[in-house]
């Protein structure tokens, strides 16, 4: 039976960022991938400029384009474009993403997690392939997560669905991010152009979804491909003994924009941190990583969650405030400097001198007691 520190399964951005976390403090471990090296993930593949602040200095060269417009329209006619070019976003292909993720890490493709059993010391995986013994088991294992179903850690419960497909284009790159309202409701469209293709899909609350909506704002001869994408609606418990959930595995995805790449590196960057604590001091469980998760990621996912439930629902109040210039200005100069900031989108909508927007805010604030 093979040995190491940390089992992770997984070698999405959640996992391997956190094998690389590890290795930086001198923890080895162990990434289970039942894909193949050149796996690709149905993604639209955008990243906020914040990522670029938490990976590892030796893993911040990665090939992406950058956005500096932000166009939003609405079926009904209505469209703005943000005023001011200022890098607000990033653009990136999953299977050379993630494969670059990957490099320098002991990876073991087309292996797939069973199931594991606890012991005094630690935790004993079993695979289609073998065994392993490891102090620590992490499921970064994305939304179809057998780690979270096998220890009952978060389950599954509020998923969109979405459609994406990426479609060769000869023209100039326009650094002009594209986003669709009105055609799925309480979801978006989307158009992000890449280097020789555009991604293109849509998504929406799984009952409300219809595959081939993105016909209607971009026609042409194509398939998309669909997957489901799960995302956050409150904090919940991600560790049992030796098991622990990171990334999409754990629920960690924007409840506003479904953006999951950032979160799944961020919590596996404060996972390794809370590991490296429980190997230090000795201890078989690891203590402080949902604190550290509410400081950070949930503090902001609370506010996304509120948005969402103003902004979709109420889309036919709220969108002549929305798809303005100022407003699309705003919000890329908030993604210009990090993370999105939700609560200063909420606090700005909050104390705007429009009546219906402002009692939006409040109505949705009291009825979901935020
Ligand atoms: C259409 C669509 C568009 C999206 N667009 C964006 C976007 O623009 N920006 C963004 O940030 N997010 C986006 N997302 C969400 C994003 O793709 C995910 O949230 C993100 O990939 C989560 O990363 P992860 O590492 O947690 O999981 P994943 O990337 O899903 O990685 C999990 C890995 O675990 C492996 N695995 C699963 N089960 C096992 C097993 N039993 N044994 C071994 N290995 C296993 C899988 O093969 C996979 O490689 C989108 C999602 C969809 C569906």
């Amino acid at each position: 039976m093979e040995r190491s520190d940390i089992l992770i399964i997984g070698g999405g951005p959640a996992g391997s960022s956190l094998a690389h976390f590890l290795k930086d403090r001198n923890i080895d471990s162990i990434v289970i991938e039942r894909g193949g090296p050149n796996r690709d993930k149905v993604c639209a593949g955008a990243l906020p400029v914040a990522v670029k602040s938490i990976l590892p200095e030796h893993l911040r060269n990665f090939k992406k384009v950058e956005y500096s417009l932000l166009e939003l329209s609405h079926k009904d006619g209505l469209k703005a474009v943000s005023s001011k070019e200022i890098v607000f976003a990033y653009g990136i292909l999953r299977s050379e993403f993630d494969a670059y993720l990957r490099s320098g890490l002991d990876v073991r493709y087309n292996e797939r997690f069973l199931d594991y059993t606890e012991t005094k010391d630690g935790i004993i995986a079993r695979t289609d392939k073998g065994k392993y013994f490891a102090k620590f088991l992490v499921g970064a294992d994305g939304i179809g997560s057998r780690v979270s179903l096998v220890s009952g850690l978060a389950p599954k419960r509020r998923f969109i669905v979405a459609e994406e497909v990426e479609i060769p284009f000869k023209g100039k790159f326009d650094r002009t991010m594209k986003i669709f309202l009105g055609y799925n409701s309480p979801g978006y469209g989307w158009i992000f152009p890449k280097d020789g293709f555009l991604s293109v899909g849509s998504g929406t609350i799984r009952k409300y979804f219809r595959k081939n909506t993105v016909q209607k704002f971009h026609p042409g001869e194509y398939k998309t491909k669909i997957y489901p994408i799960s995302l956050w609606e409150k904090p919940e418990k991600l560790h049992k003994g030796q098991v622990i959930l990171t990334g999409e595995a754990a629920n960690l995805v924007d409840p506003f924009c479904a953006g999951g790449i950032y979160p799944a590196i961020l919590s596996s960057h404060i996972l390794s941190q809370t590991i490296e604590k429980a190997l230090k001091s000795g201890n078989s469980e690891i203590s402080g990583y949902e604190d550290r998760l509410e400081d950070t990621i949930y503090k902001e996912f609370r506010y996304a969650l509120l948005l969402s439930r103003l902004f979709y629902p109420l889309l036919a109040v709220v969108k002549k405030y929305a798809v303005r210039t100022s407003t699309l200005d705003f919000a890329s100069e908030l993604c210009s400097k990090g993370y999105v900031s939700y609560q200063k989108i909420y606090e700005r909508a909050r104390k705007s001198k429009h009546l219906p927007l402002k009692l939006a805010c409040l109505m949705t604030k009291k009825l979901f007691k935020c």
